[in-house]
């Protein structure tokens, strides 16, 4: 009878030991993250980065060597999304690991300089850089965009914040080496730097524009320094010749040039390749007639929402790639779990790593998220988007006129092929899943909207489809 005790007890912990091999086995964990508590954090969010025009994701063209230095140590994530096609919305998201339906702060566009409409989120989601602040770091932010001011509640949880309106890099750098002395006698930091280029309108970045197109041609076609609103009544004009199309994709990749370059002196300047934890993404991806919409926020197609995830560690000498999908709301869970840090609560993002074991995954209820990874981004502008994505499929609905699309994004990545009357299964399945998350979906209130228009701007803007 002892025995048969025994050999059932002996049975049901090795049947627990191998599922949970085999549950962390499937979630593609990582094992040896062991950071001392002193390590310093760097984020890097480089605006409009679409992942597939850097060098370290296989763009033949040579954008990001400094970057690609930065991935040689590090992780690559191959398959990061955003969870909204334009600024305020994914940044928020990554500052608070909820997505955009959660935190609200979903409108908002700028005219003549101005940010209109835009909400600020609720003092209930304490952000990354409050928890950082609370546990001894010292805290430094360089935000270059109109959305990302302190009005916004970017500054929250900074003890040195600079907000630049849409600047180019040289002046971001500039910013941060304001800082030198404080930084380097910290006894450990985080900096958040948001770089705003390779945002349009795009300049003609000079070695590297050389490489891509000719000096003719660019003085011709004149595509630089020209807003989103003129590129796009230029559609037609650039459907009809792809050499316009190919100089204007040739600025914008000298763009990505111009920000790694400023980012390779910043590691030059302070040494960031020791003792440093460095994370690199973007906010949401550009279009160029993929799907046929130039910039961004009009859709959620990959080419808008695909971004770039990198992170090096000080401990880590060779490159590693992760192929499952993620989520910019996972940067901030992942970030605590490698800290050792508790995350607070309200987090949606899921974390990567094995280090604290079953236990502290259940304890924030990661485990139930995580039977299938469902992964969602959302657009409200000109029409109001969701999007439901597995590894292998991805499902949008379009809440105005009802329309819907699916894409097996495995064997169809350039989502040029709607399935969406022919495989009904995923379909309904999906659809079921994101309209359960969409009405199941806890929602801060935000603080209070900013600059209410007077009726005439209001008229003029609903007519341009800029407001609803
Ligand atoms: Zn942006």
């Amino acid at each position: 009878m002892k025995k048969y005790l025994i050999f059932t007890c002996a049975s049901i912990v090795l049947a627990l030991f191998s599922l949970y091999a085999i549950y962390f086995c499937n979630l593609n964990t990582f094992t040896d993250v062991k950071l001392d508590s002193d390590v310093n954090i760097v984020l890097i969010t480089i605006d409009t980065l679409r992942a597939d025009h850097l060098s370290c994701y296989g763009y033949p063209r040579k954008t990001s060597p400094n970057i690609d230095k930065i991935a040689e140590k590090g992780i690559i994530f191959k398959n990061s999304i955003a969870p909204s096609s334009w600024t305020a919305p994914s940044m928020v998201s990554l500052f608070t690991s909820v997505y955009p339906i959660n935190h609200g702060v979903i409108h908002g566009f700028v005219r003549d300089d101005t940010v209109l409409r835009q909400n600020i989120f609720s003092d209930e989601l304490t952000t990354l850089t409050e928890i950082l602040n609370t546990h001894g770091y010292t805290t430094f932010g360089v935000a270059s965009n109109h959305h990302l001011s302190e009005k916004f509640g970017f500054a929250r949880g900074f003890d040195y914040f600079k907000y630049l309106p849409s600047l180019p890099a040289q002046f971001v750098n500039k910013a941060i080496y304001s800082w030198e002395s404080e930084i380097k006698r910290s006894d450990k930091f985080f900096l958040w730097i948001h770089y705003y280029d390779p945002h349009n309108p795009y300049a003609p970045r000079t070695p590297w524009i050389e490489h891509y197109t000719s000096k003719e041609l660019t003085k011709k076609l004149k595509l630089y320094q020209k807003p989103m609103r003129s590129l796009e009544q230029l559609i037609p004009q650039l459907k009809k010749y792809p050499q316009a199309l190919s100089n204007l994709i040739a600025l914008y990749d000298s763009e990505i040039n111009y920000v790694d370059y400023f980012i390779g002196l910043l590691m030059q300047k302070f040494e960031l390749d020791k003792n440093t934890l460095i994370v690199i993404t973007s906010d949401h991806g550009e279009e160029f007639l993929e799907h046929g919409y130039l910039c961004h926020a009009h859709k959620l197609y990959q080419e808008s929402i695909k971004i770039p995830l990198i992170i090096q560690f000080p401990n880590r000498t060779k490159k590693e790639t992760f192929e499952k999908h993620i989520n910019l709301i996972d940067i901030m869970p992942n970030i605590l779990h490698i800290l050792d840090i508790n995350p607070p609560e309200h987090i949606l993002g899921k974390s990567f790593w094995e280090k604290k074991g079953l236990l502290w995954w259940a304890k924030h209820k990661l485990l139930k998220s995580q039977k299938i990874n469902y992964n969602f981004s959302e657009l409200d502008r000109n029409s109001i988007l969701k999007t439901i994505m597995t590894s292998e499929w991805k499902y949008i609905y379009n809440y105005k006129d009802k329309t819907e699309q699916l894409y097996n994004i495995k064997a169809d990545p350039l989502e040029s092929n709607n399935l969406i009357d022919k495989k009904t299964e995923q379909r309904n399945q999906l659809k079921e899943q994101l309209f359960k998350w969409a009405s199941t979906a806890k929602k801060y209130p935000t603080q209070k909207k900013l600059f209410q228009l007077p009726p005439k701007e209001k008229k003029k803007l609903e007519n341009l489809g800029y407001i609803q």
